[in-house]
């Protein structure tokens, strides 16, 4: 009884330190605030606030056929897209890994004529009328015959860019184990139009694509109502948000002689966030000893601090850290004692050498998922789980529950950090202030979940959100804990939050860029 006191009090000391308290909130919304406005107005502040070149968000009526191509990581994806009008969509993909030598090949042309061809094998399987278009044109030298259809297509491009134009911007740098010299300050849209026409494909490079905006399009494509999303949300292996900003807001675009063209008519414009970096400077981030040897440790010291404390590469690190340092220290009895756990036999908890737990980032985030959703009696799914792959047996039920407190801690801090971002959009962009009265309820269509406890919330006063990633897919309870600290904001508060949908914008990068395609389309 004596070990398992400590043992919790211990457990409630560490998860007390990722407390981020409603006073701490309300600085840190306030800071992003500022930092929103700061961002609009010149270049090189902590939020980036990317000018995006895309005027408006879709309603749902949106028609047509479109291509969208996806270049993250380790995949290459081509998709066509054929929306409905109606709010939905069909979608065929093919996805190729790409081959590494691709990613540090001598010049972009070897990556970026693989990307064509890719292209070409889609249209040749799943679009029969473009591939004899393509063929015709080939046999004519390249001149386009009439009548012929030009697919639109956006392109997501998950590297950092410099846009300058809704087709057009240079390569900043490569990350994620890219590395071809020479396609460093050239617009990637041009290098992989050159590629396609070589081919003599019927497909125009119509967008480039950043894959938050994606999610705020396809959200606003998909989701009930017709007021427009406002709000684009990453919850994955990393964070960002984009949101729908007034165009005369967005003064270092609009007084920027150098800026490309766009279309004025909306007043509006998308701007991506690039919140990962919120707060780079610690003015208002909870900062715990954890926090501090993550980024210490870290490949990028110093930068996107808010996502260190956010996203899924870092939570499991985090807990990780945590639970290290407790196993470390003698004076604390976690995973030490002889316990009589395992069918009342008693046995002695074991980490193994080869135990991930030993090893940075060890820790995968779906683990903390796995914390926050056992309801099983003495914790059996995260016994288990520590068993299985983290090479840590026979815990005892008082060890897991110490285990489950301090990871229920940390990801109910990063939702309430979440929160700080979105409450920021929402007070900043004016939105609560803009309200109707009467009393008629939200239609809600099939598969579309109303706003929660939403008896009065006319669907012109819906907030509408969308969100993409694991983290907030699969997080249990991680927008409750978001609409909690929502509550908590005086400028929002029970009645603002009520007001607040948040849904899951799926296959974002696939919609999202197709409609970014038909957005650029009607510009040119
Ligand atoms: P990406 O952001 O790369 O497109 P995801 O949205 O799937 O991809 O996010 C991957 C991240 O989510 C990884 O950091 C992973 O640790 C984390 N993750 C995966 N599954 C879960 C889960 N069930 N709960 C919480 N986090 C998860």
């Amino acid at each position: 009884p004596e070990r398992s006191m400590v043992l919790a009090e211990q457990a409630k000391r560490v998860a007390a330190e990722f407390d981020f308290s409603k006073d701490a909130v309300n600085k840190a919304v306030q800071e992003f605030r500022r930092e929103m406005d700061e961002g609009l107005q010149k270049e090189g502040t902590e939020l980036s606030q990317i000018p995006t070149y895309v005027t408006a968000v879709p309603n749902g009526t949106e028609k047509g056929l479109y291509m969208a191509v996806d270049l993250g990581g380790t995949n290459f994806r081509v998709c066509s897209i054929q929306l409905h009008g109606n709010t939905t969509f069909s979608l065929t993909q093919s996805k190729v890994a790409i081959p590494r030598e691709l990613m540090v090949a001598k010049t972009s042309k070897e990556l970026f004529s693989f990307l064509a061809k890719q292209i070409e094998n889609f249209l040749k399987e799943h679009h029969e009328e473009h591939y004899a278009s393509t063929l015709q044109r080939r046999k004519h030298g390249g001149a386009s015959p009439e009548q012929e259809e030009i697919f639109n297509l956006g392109f997501t491009f998950s590297f950092p860019v410099h846009q300058i134009g809704i087709n057009k911007g240079m390569l900043m740098r490569w990350t994620k184990g890219f590395d071809i010299q020479d396609a460093v300050g050239k617009d990637v849209c041009a290098l992989l139009q050159a590629e396609i026409d070589e081919l003599h494909l019927p497909v125009k490079v119509a967008a480039l694509v950043n894959d938050t905006v994606g999610t705020l399009m396809a959200r606003s494509y998909t989701s009930p109502g017709k007021t427009g999303t406002l709000l684009g949300g990453i919850f994955g292996t990393g964070t960002n948000g984009a949101y729908v900003e007034k165009l005369e807001k967005v003064t270092k675009l609009t007084k920027n002689k150098d800026a490309g063209e766009y279309d004025h008519s909306t007043g509006e414009m998308i701007v991506n966030t690039e919140w990962g970096s919120f707060d780079n400077s610690l003015r208002t981030l909870p900062n715990t000893p954890y926090d501090v040897e993550l980024d210490e440790k870290s490949v990028n010291p110093g930068i996107q601090m808010f996502e260190k404390r956010v996203s899924g590469m870092f939570l499991g690190e985090l807990l990780r850290l945590a639970l290290v340092k407790l196993v470390k220290d003698p004076s604390i009895p976690l995973f030490k004692d002889e316990n009589s756990s395992s069918n009342d036999v008693h046995s002695t908890t074991q980490i193994q050498n080869s135990s991930p737990i030993w090893q940075q980032w060890g820790i995968d985030t779906s683990f903390l998922s796995v914390c926050a959703g056992d309801s099983s009696p003495g914790l059996r799914m995260l016994r288990q789980t520590l068993d299985k792959d983290y090479d840590i047996s026979a815990v005892s039920a008082e060890d897991a529950e110490a285990v489950r407190d301090i990871a229920a801690a940390i990801g109910r801090r990063a939702a309430r950090l979440a929160a700080v971002a979105i409450a920021g959009v929402i007070i900043n962009t004016g939105r609560l202030s803009t309200s109707s009265t009467g009393t008629a309820t939200t239609e809600s269509k099939a598969g579309v979940n109303p706003p929660r406890g939403n008896v009065e919330v006319k669907e012109e006063d819906v907030i509408d959100i969308g969100v993409d990633g694991s983290l907030v897919e699969f997080y249990p309870n991680f927008e409750e804990h978001i609409r909690q600290a929502l509550r908590e904001v005086p400028e929002i508060g029970d009645h603002g939050e009520k007001r607040v949908r948040i849904g899951i914008a799926k296959d974002g990068s696939g919609v999202g860029a197709a409609l970014i395609a038909l957005v650029a389309g009607k510009v040119a």
